[in-house]
């Protein structure tokens, strides 16, 4: 069968990562295509030799040239395919208990799942989707049609990443696909908190649902404590905390629609220890460490500083603005969690760099955990590019 599909020869010795499941096939290991496929079709990806590794859809386009979804030469990418690895996905999420009417949750992780390309938030009743390469946005309808099969929502809504038109060459514009426009706010339940999604504005797919854990690790340390959550989006660490009993919660974001869903977010809770500023967290931080203010938790959960290799340096520099401020503002047995969404950033590069800090700043820094992303996040171990996002907790002594 293999025979009768298009053909994407590696050059030599670039085989080993794709032998290993990692799903992209970077223009530069390619050395040539044979059969002329059009973009989003089938592939199989051969070695130099003609040796079948995998198969994939085809993006002349994209600098991912290939993004591969099968290893087993005997299985076409075609729709009985896709059922399985989505309806597979969700089984993982029923098991979770996460997925459901009232709660919120990553149906289908990308890579994560074996999916490149395909990102899907369930809020509630309503799904999200997000198509991130070529060969699945042309599959849509389809894979649409699965995910409604499955799960029979009231809507499904199309958002799509900033840019990535441009990468893959993907015509998409953000709507509904299904059911109508949303309602303006949704709400969901995240370990015994309501929280408020808008869906169609909302950052993202409307909210940062790989946080949802340790939300609620570091509310678990709140009690009795004043608490700074710096970039704190629509609440999230903040509000778990106030609702923790936290003494005092400050909320700082940059993004005033952020902390208009915020405040309603509190109200909607009935938290009245927790206030938001909006400011460049950078310079309220400097302001606060300039005051004397103390903290007995503060949390740094910034946007995602690395895009390319290039800007990691740079980076860095930033992660370690915001972790010596920080570590200004602890009280002495205080508590920092500090997050990284970079996926160019390993969890040992940031480990080094609070140790920088903690030896600049005169104070003892315990690592008490080192956190991931809740288990709707899963990190496919052939691509350790799904394991973006890294949580450190720490005792400030
Ligand atoms: N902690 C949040 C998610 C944070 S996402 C949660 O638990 O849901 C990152 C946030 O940083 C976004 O809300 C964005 O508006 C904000 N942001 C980015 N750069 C900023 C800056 N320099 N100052 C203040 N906020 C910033």
């Amino acid at each position: 069968m293999s025979d009768m599909l298009p053909r994407v020869v590696l050059l030599p010795k670039r085989a080993r990562p794709f032998y290993g499941r990692h799903p992209w096939v970077f223009a530069g290991a390619v050395g040539a295509v044979e059969g002329d496929p059009a973009d989003g079709a089938e592939v199989d990806l051969v070695t130099n030799t003609g040796v079948f590794v995998a198969r994939g859809l085809f993006n002349g386009q994209s600098k991912i040239r290939v993004r591969l979804l099968s290893w087993d030469a005997d299985t076409r990418l075609d729709e009985e395919f896709f059922r399985k690895k989505i309806l597979s996905a969700i089984g993982l999420r029923d098991r979770l208990g996460l997925n459901g009417p009232g709660k919120g949750c990553r149906l289908v992780f990308s890579e994560g799942d074996g999916l490149s390309g395909l990102t899907v938030d369930h809020y509630d009743r309503w799904l999200v989707v997000q198509f991130t390469s070529l060969g699945l946005a042309q599959r849509r309808d389809r894979i649409v049609g699965i995910l409604e099969e499955a799960i029979r929502p009231e809507g499904v809504y199309l958002r799509t990443e900033k840019g990535i038109g441009q990468l893959e060459g993907l015509p998409l514009v953000d709507g509904p696909l299904s059911g109508g426009p949303p309602p303006g706010r949704i709400i969901i339940e995240e370990h015994g908190l309501k929280v408020l999604i808008d869906l169609a504005e909302g950052q993202k797919t409307g909210y940062y649902l790989d946080q949802r854990d340790n939300r609620q690790e570091v509310a678990r340390l709140s009690g009795g404590r004043r608490v700074l959550d710096a970039f704190c989006y629509s609440g999230g660490f903040g509000l778990h905390a106030a609702r923790a009993g936290a003494s005092e919660v400050i909320g700082v974001d940059g993004s005033a629609p952020a902390l208009a869903l915020a405040q309603e977010n509190a109200k909607l809770n009935e938290l009245e220890n927790i206030t938001f500023h909006k400011a460049d967290v950078f310079d309220d931080l400097e302001q606060r460490v300039g005051r004397g203010e103390k903290f007995g938790v503060v949390v740094l959960d910034p946007p995602k500083f690395a895009r390319s290799r290039n800007a990691v340096g740079d980076a860095l520099k930033g992660y370690n603005r915001l972790q010596t401020m920080a570590l200004r503002l602890l009280e002495p047995d205080g508590i920092l969690a500090t997050c990284c969404c970079s996926g160019l950033i390993t969890q040992d590069m940031l480990e080094e760099q609070l140790a920088n800090v903690a030896a600049l700043t005169h104070r003892d820094v315990q690592m008490l955990q080192r956190r991931g992303p809740s288990m709707d996040h899963p990190v496919a171990v052939g691509c350790l590019e799904t394991h973006y996002l890294k949580c450190l907790l720490a005792r400030v002594v």
